[in-house]
């Protein structure tokens, strides 16, 4: 079975398999408590049950079911991700009710100085702005134009990580040094937990057109890996 997908040019998704509670027959029997029946093993039938509760949206039985992943993903990925706070909350203490369920960890730049990481985009992946829409991305830019940008791009980088090493050199704490990060294309590592619903909701959106491809592209990943455990389920959720 496999565990994790490499995604763009140094990340990943992660499952913990640990950590992965239930599988096809959890929502089905989840929902047959209505009925006090249970099934010991995923046919037919169960198919059915579960095809039907994802299309008339009887979506409580798929919230008894959990998975956690780790994930290395650029900041300006982690920056979506992290929005969805239903079934994998992480909302602010004066947002939260009295019961907290802190589902999202990440490494801090506060304490790490070592392996400054950045996506870097391949010339043949820059994108041209969209021409009748604010966001997204229109067609592939000429590869001679995206040779310069992965250029510029890189010598961007390079610059803010000499400007970073030279302020801790200078003794600047590494909580302040940070600030010269180019900050969207920093890798970043978390681990991000969630019901079964609530990673379909994640699938449901960023595997969609309108979703960034960088962040679709590990959608990708957390279906693959999600799918090994719950291939019925996710398919009775996931739309796309
Ligand atoms: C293509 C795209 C573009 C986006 N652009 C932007 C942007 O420009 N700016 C921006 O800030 N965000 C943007 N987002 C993020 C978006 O607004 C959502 O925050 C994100 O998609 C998470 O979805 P969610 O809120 O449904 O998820 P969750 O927070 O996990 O919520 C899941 C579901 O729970 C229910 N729910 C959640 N909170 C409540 C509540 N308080 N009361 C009642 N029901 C609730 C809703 O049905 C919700 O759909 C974008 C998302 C996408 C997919």
């Amino acid at each position: 079975m496999e565990t994790k997908v490499n995604v763009l040019d140094k990340g990943y998704v992660k499952l913990e398999t640990n950590n992965v509670m239930g599988d096809d027959l959890s929502p089905v029997n989840d929902a047959k408590v209505s009925f006090d029946r249970e099934s010991d093993e995923f046919g037919d039938k169960e198919g059915r049950l579960l095809d039907f509760l994802g299309r008339e949206g009887h979506t409580s039985p798929f919230r008894h079911s959990f998975l956690k992943f780790e994930i290395h993903a650029p900041l300006m990925v982690a920056r979506q991700w992290w929005k969805y706070v239903i079934g994998s909350d992480h909302a602010e203490q004066p947002l939260r009710n009295q019961d907290p369920h802190e589902a999202w960890n990440e490494s801090s730049r506060r304490y790490v100085t070592e392996s400054v990481e950045f996506y870097i985009v391949e010339a043949d992946e820059w994108r041209s702005a969209p021409e009748n829409r604010k966001q997204g991305s229109g067609e592939p830019l000429p590869l001679e134009q995206g040779e310069k940008l992965t250029e510029e791009l890189i010598r961007n980088y390079e610059e803010g990580h000499r400007r970073y090493q030279e302020a801790i050199e200078a003794g600047v704490a590494v909580e302040q040094a940070r600030l010269f990060l180019p900050a969207y294309g920093l890798y970043v590592r978390w681990r991000w937990a969630g019901s079964l619903q609530g990673v379909c909701h994640f699938l449901n959106q960023r595997l969609a057109g309108d979703a960034q491809s960088e962040i679709r592209e590990y959608a990708e990943a957390v279906h693959t890996l999600s799918k090994q455990h719950f291939p019925n389920a996710i398919d009775a959720l996931v739309r796309n």
